[in-house]
């Protein structure tokens, strides 16, 4: 019997789960799971719910569409049969290109799904002691059993100090991540909002906009929301501060300069106003619907680390949200993530310990999907593992010109001395660009178009997405 514990129930946690106990049942393998989670029992300081796989910030996963690098991961991850995707897919609410999602819904799919899976048993503790038997590498015993630690950026303290046992007193690095607020539908002004998704992709009615039309407007609200007062930070904090470039709070942005958030976050640009098609707003601020009902939207790239009563009175200031009424805070918060260049294999397990793996944010991917894309490729290797044992042939990694590949290579072959935390990217999949034919040089669009189709293909001939899709049918 193979035993495996896996330590945190997030999207790599469950995704990981989910990938084992599907090939247990293609290959016929005697696996059994145990999959800790402590909340609710301990808290972190992001999470709100006692779910599995919790979205602690915005609601997307992203562009499915192939047109953009995300849109290649998330149908990589399909042909896989990802829970993380088809829940999202189940629980989509609409949202332009981006593949939004009830966040309950999705959360509460996920938890049902594994909790009624016969592979797997729930233990809602706090994982502190990595045992013993998973330190002794190399042993006959430990063959059979595996931990992989899927515990996030959000880590709880005790277990990051054995990690960091592990991992022989190398640091943890760390940067900083902030969520956006949630507010009610019912406290948006429709006789200023206007809806429409940018540039009439989707539905057109996706988006709620909230327009400054005049320029003072906009540069009075940029000003407040610079002199705004911030939540403390600890010391240690302030020394290590670094964010993330792609989830960067929005009073961070309005730092940079006068004019970046209309050039970010606030751009006008593809939004009509039905009841002024002939002017241009000078900035706007979009709404993302959060739920099913419509009843709770999030405001987009609002990421921020502003007081309560701030971000409140602030936010108010936004034309049509002045009797704004939240009902979730932004946040933000320090993440931790491995030094996987310095520490990890291909397959994301442990050089000094290839039984224990490593899986989601803490890998040093940045991302719900990625996260939960890292899943897939640890279930993977330890399937491709057992497997070899019986038929005696080599674990193949998986192709560094598909999105998940790349993303892997990336995380356990960059500089360890600037390693930084990746989201997908076209980069990632073209690691030749002077070798590509000449047509597709000149043309972006075609060239993307190659990558992905080329990503695909093989994904599709790997020999797990030919198991998922055989367990499908
Ligand atoms: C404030 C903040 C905002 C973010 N915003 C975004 C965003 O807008 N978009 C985006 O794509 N990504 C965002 N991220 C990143 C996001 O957290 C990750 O992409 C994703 O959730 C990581 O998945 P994961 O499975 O690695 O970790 P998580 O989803 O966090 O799952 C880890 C799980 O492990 C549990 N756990 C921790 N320690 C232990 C322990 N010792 N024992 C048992 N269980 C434990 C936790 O309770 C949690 O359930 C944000 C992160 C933070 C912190």
């Amino acid at each position: 019997m193979y035993e495996i514990t896996i330590v945190g129930a997030g999207l790599a946690g469950t995704e990981t789960a989910f990938q084992l106990a599907k090939f247990a049942k293609a290959y016929d393998l005697n696996i059994r799971m145990k999959l800790y989670e402590m909340r609710p029992k301990v808290k972190t300081p992001a999470h709100h719910t006692e779910n599995f796989a919790e979205l602690v910030c915005s609601n997307s996963l992203g562009s499915e569409f192939l047109t953009t690098a995300r849109g290649v991961l998330i149908q990589e991850m399909k042909l896989f049969d990802s829970l993380i995707i088809n829940s999202a897919l189940k629980s989509k609410v609409p949202a332009g290109q981006a593949l939004a999602v009830d966040r309950d819904k999705f959360a509460e799919i996920i938890s049902e799904t594994i909790s009624v899976n016969p592979y797997i048993e729930i233990i809602r503790e706090e994982f502190i002691n990595i045992p013993a038997d998973f330190l002794e590498a190399n042993s006959e015993y430990n063959k059979n059993k595996f931990l992989i630690i899927a515990s996030g950026p959000l880590t709880s303290p005790n277990l990051s100090q054995e990690v960091q046992k592990l991992t022989q007193g190398k640091d943890f690095l760390n940067f900083f991540d902030a969520a956006s607020p949630i507010l009610t539908a019912e406290s948006i002004n429709m006789d200023i909002a206007f809806k429409a998704s940018r540039y009439g992709k989707g539905e057109t009615d996706d988006y709620i906009n909230c327009p400054f039309y005049s320029a003072d407007e906009y540069y009075r609200f940029q000003e407040a929301l610079l002199s705004a007062e911030r939540a403390e930070l600890q010391d240690f904090e302030k020394e290590n501060m670094r964010y993330f470039e792609g989830c960067m709070p929005v009073e961070a942005i309005a730092e940079r300069g006068k004019d970046t958030l209309r050039f970010g976050p606030l751009k006008p640009v593809g939004l009509t106003d039905p009841r002024r098609p002939n002017e241009k707003p000078y900035a706007v601020v979009q709404l993302r619907q959060d739920n099913v009902l419509g009843s709770l939207y999030n405001i987009v790239g609002f990421q921020t680390n502003l007081k309560w009563g701030e971000q409140k009175r602030v936010f108010s200031m936004i034309p049509s949200l002045e009797n704004l009424d939240i009902v979730r805070y932004g946040v933000m918060h320090q993440n931790i993530f491995l030094n996987s260049p310095t520490l990890l294999s291909e397959n994301l397990s442990l050089k000094t310990h290839p039984n224990i793996y490593f899986a989601g944010q803490i890998t040093g991917v940045e991302g719900y999907t990625e996260s939960a894309g890292t899943g897939i490729v640890v279930a993977r290797s330890i399937v491709s593992r057992i497997l070899s044992e019986i038929k005696r042939s080599q674990e193949t990694p998986l192709s560094r010109l598909t999105m998940l590949g790349a993303l892997v290579n990336y995380v356990t072959s960059a500089d360890p001395k600037r390693f930084q935390p990746i989201n997908s990217n076209w980069a990632l999949i073209n690691p030749n660009p002077d070798k590509l034919e000449k047509r597709l040089r000149k043309d972006k669009r075609l060239k993307n178009e190659f990558l992905a189709e080329r990503a695909l293909a093989l994904i599709r001939e790997d020999a797990f997405t030919k198991t998922a899709a055989m367990i499908d049918a």
